[in-house]
């Protein structure tokens, strides 16, 4: 299980996954990692598994499209994590290279695909610069890539995903 952040309405579903590796990036576990901190910035402590510690992604892979660094998933290199900050410190998103498309599991980089193309951030953002330069990435990596962008909360999302419907930026 890789999570993007651990705002609770995408973490609080951990003690659910018994015995699953939970894969969190350094910086937002820096960020969270405290109950204190977490609660204060929309995480729910209380509703992870005792004494949950996740494993930690540090960003030791090679660049990817705009990104010049990322976190290898699998050995194979078609599973990597990859920056997209601003809407929590340490928010990362999921690629899967598959062969006719890669999916980005995009969590709250943004609310739909929209509003990526818009280059408008949601209303929650730890910092709307960082948040604004993740949806500028996306867009440059889309510009290079058929890329299929899936964000966590987008209610198009899972059309886009079983016709692997590309993102064309504007
Ligand atoms: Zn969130």
């Amino acid at each position: 299980m890789v999570l993007s952040h651990l705002h609770h309405d995408h973490a609080d579903g951990l003690p659910d996954l018994v015995g699953a590796p939970v894969f969190v990036s350094a910086a937002h576990w820096a960020a969270f990692g405290r109950p204190l901190q977490a609660a204060l910035q929309g995480a729910v402590p209380a509703q992870w598994p005792v004494g949950f510690v996740p494993h930690i992604l540090e960003p030791i892979g090679p660049p990817v499209g705009p990104w010049n660094k990322s976190y290898p998933i699998t050995e194979d290199g078609r599973v990597v994590a990859v920056d997209t900050p601003g809407h929590v410190p340490g928010h990362i998103s999921l690629l899967v290279r598959s062969d006719d498309a890669t999916y980005l599991a995009a969590g709250d980089l943004t609310y739909d695909q929209d509003l990526l193309d818009a280059e408008i951030t949601d209303g929650v953002n730890d910092d709307p610069h960082e948040a604004v330069e993740s949806l500028r990435k996306v867009k440059e990596y889309a510009r290079q890539v058929p890329l299929v962008v899936l964000p966590a909360h987008d209610p198009h999302a899972a059309h886009r995903l079983e016709n692997a419907e590309v993102f064309v930026p504007s």
